[in-house]
């Protein structure tokens, strides 16, 4: 026997229709490319992004044809966010700081229709646009009068004309809610680039549980700047979930430096930021020697890689900002865990409280975890035990776009399909998870692991400290010893013998670096991760003492 409920469908036009209607006048703020901030609201959003779905039907494009975008967070890729998948299109956010050859692979894989760009990134599209015959229009995110004449784009339309000369008249199509609504490469730092390809249910089942009050807690009284990028796993979800809330959103555009992100959190009364621990750096980088404070921000969420609990205890005790460490990933639409006490953790002393905040946190409800040995057999979740961690969920990829590597999913004993996540870690009692490492960055000591993230994090916590990778090299005898990459903060001194002497008592003797290498820079990929493996090339040659 059926349930007698109303059968509609779960599509991303929904969220923009609902805050249209129910938050029409909470705004909508843009740093933009031209150098200016715009500020429109929900409203006009929806109201532009039905004209741009008009412009898409006009263009020919049928169902489910792939409309890409290279471009930073703001109010027009918001638009497509909404016109491109409320209209049956699938969004297709690119990753500018990918190499332009990996671009034009990944646009022609993806058969990807029409380009849409910020004006920045033009360059960028000159250098693909002759290896992409496949894609049909080129539209410049920008009024006609900022088309340059020598674009070197035939056919180049401005974004203004082309959805200005539109009606804003549509009726939202309603389609099966497993359409696919937009994809996002992973960023392949191993072979060529995999597409997630998410749906309309996937998107508003993963909007409705990022909202949550202890997931990332959103509501129609926060002002929220998403510095994580609309072109990296939908900025977390962010656009829907505020969509959805009525969040008032504040975009970065290009400004992603530490006085801009300031800047802007002061001027919007932004009260909630989300980000990778990279871009706080900066921030914090800026506002320590200039003694500046936040007036408004209270929460951050901090994901995308390890979240340094030196960074934690200073937003907390240095800023009163509260940071949700989170933990996801493309394939996981991204959300899986996020760190918020449970009630019997509040009697806990302060530091007890700490500990369980740095780790990653508890799963969300649709998300089901666990951790495996080599055999694939479960491991018990007493906060020390280490495996691989396995997921399921209904916003969890089951394969890859056009069966790129194969099945990925493990099936368990129960006919169960999971995800194997490439992640060790742990989990404890009370089902708070903790990522161990990579499995490709764990460092192999005598037989034992030693976890390269607990050892940056230990560097981090150094105040002469601005950013510390950890890696193993090869070693005759423990097949691997762990050495520690260090930039130091500008003006600080700091050398090899004190940072290794700072490890002592921290950690047992065995996993103490074998050495400190200091470096200038450590190479940061296309999504502000440490790129471990461009470290190991920069090491080549490299011998420990
Ligand atoms: P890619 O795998 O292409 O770099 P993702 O953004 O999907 O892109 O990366 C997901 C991975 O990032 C996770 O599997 C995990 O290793 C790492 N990660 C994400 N968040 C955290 C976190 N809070 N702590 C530690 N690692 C994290």
């Amino acid at each position: 026997m059926l349930g007698l409920i109303q059968d509609q469908p779960l599509l991303i036009s929904s969220m923009i229709e609902f805050a249209e209607r129910h938050h029409g006048d909470t705004e909508i703020v843009s740093r933009r490319v031209e150098g200016d901030i715009h500020r429109y609201n929900y409203r006009e959003l929806g109201l532009r992004a039905r004209r741009l779905a008009n412009a898409l039907d006009k263009l020919g494009l049928l169902f489910s044809d792939r409309v890409a975008t290279l471009a930073w967070n703001g109010y027009r890729h918001m638009e497509m966010y909404f016109g491109v998948s409320g209209s049956g299109r699938v969004l297709h956010t690119i990753n500018p700081r990918l190499h332009p050859e990996q671009i034009a692979w990944i646009m022609n894989h993806a058969e990807d229709q029409l380009l849409c760009f910020d004006l920045s990134f033009l360059p960028l599209v000159q250098a693909v646009h002759a290896k992409c015959p496949g894609v049909k229009h080129w539209v410049a995110l920008c009024n006609a009068d900022r088309l340059p004449a020598d674009s070197g784009i035939p056919g180049l339309l401005s974004y203004e004309d082309w959805i200005g000369a539109q009606s804003p008249d549509y009726a939202w199509p309603r389609f099966d809610e497993n359409s696919a609504s937009s994809m996002c490469y992973t960023s392949g730092t191993t072979g060529n680039p995999k597409a997630a390809l998410y749906s309309h249910r996937s998107t508003t089942l993963h909007a409705y549980a990022a909202a949550l009050p202890d997931v990332m807690c959103l509501s129609a009284r926060d002002s929220v700047l998403p510095v994580v990028p609309m072109f990296h796993v939908n900025a977390w979800g962010i656009p829907y979930s505020a969509a959805l809330m009525g969040c008032k959103l504040v975009f970065p555009g290009p400004a992603m430096d530490g006085k801009s992100i300031y800047e802007l959190i002061e001027a919007e009364q932004v009260n909630y930021a989300a980000g990778v621990p990279t871009v706080w750096q900066m921030m914090l980088g800026h506002m320590k020697p200039a003694g500046l404070r936040f007036s408004t921000l209270r929460r951050t969420v901090i994901g995308g890689s390890a979240c340094p609990p030196a960074m934690i205890h200073t937003f907390k005790e240095d800023y009163g900002v509260e940071v949700l460490h989170a933990w996801g990933m493309t394939e996981m639409s991204p959300l899986g865990t996020l760190c918020t006490l449970k009630s019997k953790h509040l009697a806990y002393p302060k530091d007890e409280q700490m500990k369980l905040l740095q780790k990653q946190g508890r799963a969300i409800y649709g998300v089901d975890l666990k951790i495996v040995d080599g055999d694939g057999k479960e491991l018990p979740w007493d906060g020390k035990t280490y495996g691989d961690l396995l997921v399921r969920g209904p916003w969890i990829v089951n394969g890859y776009f056009k069966g790129e590597g194969g099945d990925p999913l493990i099936e368990d004993e129960q006919g169960r399909r999971w995800f194997p996540t490439g992640d060790v870690a742990t989990i404890d009692a009370d089902g708070f998870m903790q990522i161990t490492d990579r499995s490709k960055d764990v460092i192999k000591s005598g037989g034992e692991w030693i976890s390269s993230i607990a050892i940056e994090n230990l560097a981090m916590a150094h105040p002469a400290v601005a950013m510390a990778a950890c890696v193993g090299m090869p070693h005759p005898k423990w097949d691997e010893r762990p050495i520690v990459a260090v930039v130091k903060r500008p003006g600080a001194q700091l050398t090899r013998e004190e940072m290794l002497a700072f490890y002592e008592g921290k950690v047992a003797k065995w996993q103490i670096p074998d050495d400190v290498v200091f470096v200038e820079a450590i190479p940061l990929g296309a999504t502000g991760k440490m790129l471990k493996t461009k470290l190991r090339e920069q090491l080549k040659g490299y011998q420990l003492p």
